[in-house]
């Protein structure tokens, strides 16, 4: 009777060490899920930062040669030029637009 009990006292130590192990298992794999998950939006956050400024820059790409204003077309830049500089002679690049 008393060896019954024993098995069973040692069958439920060994369930509860099972039971926390896997317990801990799932702990560091949630852990490292959550990690990655973080490392991934940290690389998305990069990239659209990137191409954020990427887009700016293309967006701006016209630089009038005059007084260094950015335009995001070659339609800008013409009006602008035919603005602002109308005695200025018109940059050849504009002139067929
Ligand atoms: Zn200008």
């Amino acid at each position: 009777m008393i060896q019954i009990l024993h098995i069973l006292l040692l069958n439920l130590l060994l369930v509860n060490s099972f039971a926390t192990m896997a317990r801990g298992h799932q702990k560091i794999q949630s852990q490292a899920k959550a990690a990655e998950k973080q490392a991934k939006m940290k690389k998305q956050q990069g990239h659209s930062a990137n191409d954020q400024k990427k887009a700016a820059q293309k967006a701006l790409v016209y630089v009038c040669v005059l007084c260094k204003s950015q335009m995001p077309d070659p339609k800008t830049y013409k009006q602008h030029f035919e603005n602002k500089h109308p005695k200025n002679d018109m940059p050849e690049e504009l002139k067929d637009l």
